[in-house]
């Protein structure tokens, strides 16, 4: 029976406040994960409580978390709170013109989501169904998406930057009926006309039943009759009582496509209860959430840390979460600081990618703001150097506020290893320890456990937790063969990393880009960190590419800060080589560096390394799929300066 007289918050749940019992926590979790899963469970309301708590088949690779219980993942993140207290602001969305905000309490977004519940539903969306939403930062997004949930429907969110044919991909893979869109989303200084992408998109698809639009702004869009709905016209018909569809604790609650930087996406899918036990629990102890903290996570809701950290973790601890709209650039790179200041933000959560962005535009525009709500600066999707880890830390966060390098994946639905916010001793550049119930191991290529400090190896995760991803949409040998066959019966992640004497481990690259050169293994990570410790670089990406006597040489592309004064290219290739050399050794010094106008990114800000390996090794077409680029220019423009006009 559910009680919403009691504090439905899993932000009850005690904190480690120092190291030891940090460690003792965690140790707890390792020797009786039963007990210490069970537990944390507990934070969310069930309709029905589970009668088990973890069910594994190693031969099927099939995990089951909470078996036998019932619950909804909107009801946890809405209704609980909207009757403890209803005019708590829930969203605040920051639009894409600066100082323009819209909050909706937890009240509203009762309200908002019952009626979008009910659109579905008429529109045909039954339990199971999958909807897909390919839709810009707008409230609406967040309002489909629990609304998919209380109906018990699996969303499949589909950034919205992406092009018609990787729409329409995976809008077949995952089998969608229904589509929700918005007619235009601004972005910055443009506007993407995103109902002409998916009328591209679902050309000739009759598997597309309906059409819902939301109506972002006055640009009128054509409508096919009988398909098409604005989606302002169809809640207008509904009330926004909804009833809850409690459904099972391994229920699917949505797939997601993974950004596809090593390849063709992969539909990612996510359970109900186990998702939202871990969104819940990582939220709240890597942020040091609190009751009453503005938590700013700047990711697109297209991607995983837009799931877990805009909507789901917040929202299920009950706390205020921040929608942005516009880019980190937009009007200009004082953006996000404003943001902070104006919202009293206490936890912001970014990329490396656009830190580097803001970074090469000049501390003037940070100094306009004082940030001085902020307690938590987290970073996500890539190794953040340590030169940036510093800047963040000391200038963004004035060296008072924690820095959470946030090491995981689509496919781990929560953060896996992280620090402590003012708990753990960070270092910059390592995401530290891994996170309660995550137990980690090196392994070497022959799948042997590699112990103690000082090693590096195969990143994999020896138990199962409750975040995991249980299979990849419609293809479950695709999910065995990519993640548990390399080293059997462990996860594998795909990454490579490093655990020092301290066992902090250092994310050194996807295993694909360790280099092995002349039998040294080496992280492009690595060398790229020390290219960038040079000022007159902004960014780089580091390949391998066959070399005759080293086996794998080392291959540059660099790009430079637009107001750096060059001197001779020759002299600062010079320049580079000895910075690497002085930081690592001769070893990784590389073997050719390159100028380029920009790297070939996913649009999740990526680079797209099998572009830059195939240009090294003197490639001019055939990378495979690339409709994930964000800028395809870019590649020509690479071409021509590494390889020279045809
Ligand atoms: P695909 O699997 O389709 O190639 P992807 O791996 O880029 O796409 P994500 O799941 O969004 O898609 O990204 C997870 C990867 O991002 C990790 O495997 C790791 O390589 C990198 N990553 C994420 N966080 C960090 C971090 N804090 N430090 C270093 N690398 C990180
Ligand atoms: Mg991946």
């Amino acid at each position: 029976m559910i009680d919403l007289s009691s504090s439905p918050l899993a932000l009850g749940n005690p904190r480690a406040r120092s190291m030891d019992e940090y460690r003792e926590s965690y140790r707890q979790s390792l020797a009786e994960p039963e007990r210490f899963w069970r537990e944390q469970a507990r934070t969310l309301s069930w309709f029905h409580d589970p009668y088990s708590i973890l069910d594994v088949d190693v031969e099927e690779v099939d995990f089951s978390w909470f078996t036998g219980g019932r619950l909804n993942a909107a009801f946890n993140c809405v209704d609980r709170h909207a009757a403890v207290h209803p005019g708590k602001p829930a969203l605040i969305w920051a639009k894409n013109e600066p100082g323009e905000y819209k909050t909706f309490t937890f009240r509203d977004l009762k309200h908002h989501v019952g009626r979008v519940a009910n659109v579905l539903k008429a529109h045909g969306v039954r339990k199971g169904d999958r909807v897909c939403l390919y839709m810009p930062m707008i409230p609406e997004t967040v309002f489909a998406m629990l609304a998919c949930a209380r109906i018990g429907a699996v969303h499949s969110v589909v950034f919205a930057g992406f092009s018609a044919e990787a729409l329409r991909e995976r809008i077949l893979d995952a089998g969608c009926e229904v589509l929700v869109t918005a007619n235009e989303a601004p972005r910055g200084p443009k506007k993407v006309a995103l109902k002409a992408i998916a009328d591209a998109a679902i050309e000739g698809l009759s598997q597309i039943r309906s059409v819902l639009v939301a109506r972002r702004t006055d640009a009128s869009v054509p409508m096919r009759a009988g398909r098409d709905f604005w989606l302002d016209d169809e809640t207008a018909k509904h009330r926004s009582t909804c009833p809850v569809e409690w459904v099972a604790s391994e229920d699917p609650l949505f797939v997601l496509y993974t950004s596809g930087s090593t390849g063709k996406p992969k539909g990612v899918l996510h359970t109900t209860a186990g998702y939202l036990v871990y969104a819940s629990m990582t939220h709240a102890h890597a942020f040091d959430a609190r009751p009453d903290d503005v938590h700013f996570c700047t990711a697109d809701i297209g991607w995983i840390t837009g799931h877990s950290y805009v909507v789901y973790g917040p929202l299920v601890n009950g706390v205020t979460t921040v929608l942005l709209e516009a880019t980190p650039n937009y009007p200009d790179a004082g953006r996000l600081w404003e943001i902070t200041d104006a919202l009293g933000a206490a936890t912001l959560y970014t990329a490396p990618t656009a830190l580097r962005a803001l970074i090469a535009a000049g501390d003037e525009v940070l100094e306009r703001s004082s940030r001085k709500t902020l307690r938590v600066l987290g970073s996500a999707g890539e190794p953040i150097s340590p030169e940036v880890w510093t800047w963040f830390h000391e200038k963004v966060g004035h060296g008072k506020a924690s820095v959470v390098d946030t090491w995981w994946q689509t496919e781990t639905g929560g953060v896996m290893i992280t620090p402590l916010p003012g708990v753990t001793p960070c270092k910059a550049g390592s995401a530290t320890l891994p996170f309660y119930g995550i137990d980690l191991a090196l392994l070497d290529d022959e799948g042997h456990v590699i112990h103690g400090g000082e090693v590096s190896g195969n990143l994999c995760v020896t138990r199962p937790w409750p975040g995991q991803a249980r299979t990849l949409y419609g293809n479950h040998r695709r999910f065995r063969e990519t993640y548990f066959n390399r080293f059997p019966s462990l996860y594998f992640t795909g990454d490579g990393c490093r655990r020092d004497d301290d066992g902090y481990y250092w994310i050194t690259g996807r295993v694909d880009d360790v280099l092995n050169v002349s039998g040294h293994r080496l992280g492009t990570a690595e060398v790229e960190s020390a290219l960038s410790r040079h000022d007159a670089v902004a960014e780089s990406a580091v390949v391998g590419f066959p070399h005759p006597i080293k086996g794998t040489g080392i291959f540059a592309y660099v790009v430079l800060r637009p107001d750096t004064p060059v001197e001779s290219a020759e002299q600062l290739i010079g320049a580079l080589k000895e910075q690497v050399r002085h930081m690592i050794g001769p070893i990784a010094t590389p073997d050719r560096i390159h100028m380029v106008p920009g790297l070939p990114k996913t649009r999740s800000g990526k680079i797209m390394r099998r572009i830059l390996r195939g240009i090294a090794a003197g490639q001019r077409e055939g990378f495979g799929d690339t409709s994930t680029l964000a800028e395809p220019a870019i590649v020509e423009s690479i071409i021509t300066t590494v390889l020279g006009e045809e």
